[in-house]
């Protein structure tokens, strides 16, 4: 946790608690140990997403299809959501959990590797969620920049992991190669000329970059 504890729990004894299928999920990702994303963060989602009003979503990284049934709430009507997977247990769960939502028609599920499938897809969306492995977060930009509309956000999670970007103090040995590739993610897209990023200590660290 990256937020002082008593914060976190404020904000979230707070902020509205999800019903139906979202507090299904939640429940089962607990139980599960599914990395879906923190409370704070899918209600940062939601207003974010009712704002913009996106015809079109990608995500990488579906897992149980928590995050792409949450976007398919603030979708722009007859808008879909296209969510890139390559673990064969998550996706039979999502499939699964976006059946029972009866979102067939408006989530579309797409296995594979995150940056072979990025390389292959065509189409432009509004808004792109980067939840996968953060250690390829590097190699997928140059993909997600050629995907993202102008004017569309690109929302990257789980970018100060575990608060070691922020300092090497917390940097335990094994995770330095992903830590190292994170800041340079983040060096990337606060550097460059076509985005305007903003870095919020939101759940595990959030970067919201809007393409101009
Ligand atoms: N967005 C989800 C949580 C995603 S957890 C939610 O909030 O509900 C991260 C997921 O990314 C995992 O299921 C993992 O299998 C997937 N993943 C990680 N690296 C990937 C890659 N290179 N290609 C495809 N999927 C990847
Ligand atoms: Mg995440």
């Amino acid at each position: 946790m990256i937020c002082y504890e008593y914060i976190n729990n404020y904000i979230r004894k707070t902020i509205k608690k999800n019903d139906g299928i979202l507090a299904e999920l939640e429940d089962f990702a607990k139980e599960n140990h599914v990395p879906i994303v923190h409370p704070e963060v899918a209600s940062l989602l939601r207003v974010i997403g009712l704002s913009l009003r996106p015809s079109r979503i990608l995500e990488v990284g579906t897992a149980i299809g928590y995050s792409a049934i949450l976007f398919s709430t603030v979708l722009e009507p007859g808008g879909r959501i296209d969510t890139i997977d390559r673990y064969e247990l998550m996706l039979q769960r999502a499939r699964t959990n976006v059946k029972k939502a009866g979102l067939q028609d408006v989530i579309n599920i797409i296995e594979g590797d995150a940056l072979e499938v990025l390389k292959c897809l065509e189409h432009k969306y509004d808004m792109i969620f980067l939840d996968a492995a953060k250690g390829q977060y590097p190699e997928f930009l140059p993909e997600c920049l050629r995907l993202l509309k102008s004017g569309g956000l690109l929302i990257s999670d789980n970018i100060l992991y575990k608060g070691m970007v922020a300092t090497d103090e917390l940097v335990v040995r094994r995770k330095k190669t992903i830590v190292k590739r994170l800041r340079s993610y983040l060096e990337t897209i606060c550097s460059m000329d076509e985005l305007e990023t903003s870095i919020l200590p939101v759940g595990d660290g959030v970067a919201i970059s809007y393409k101009k």
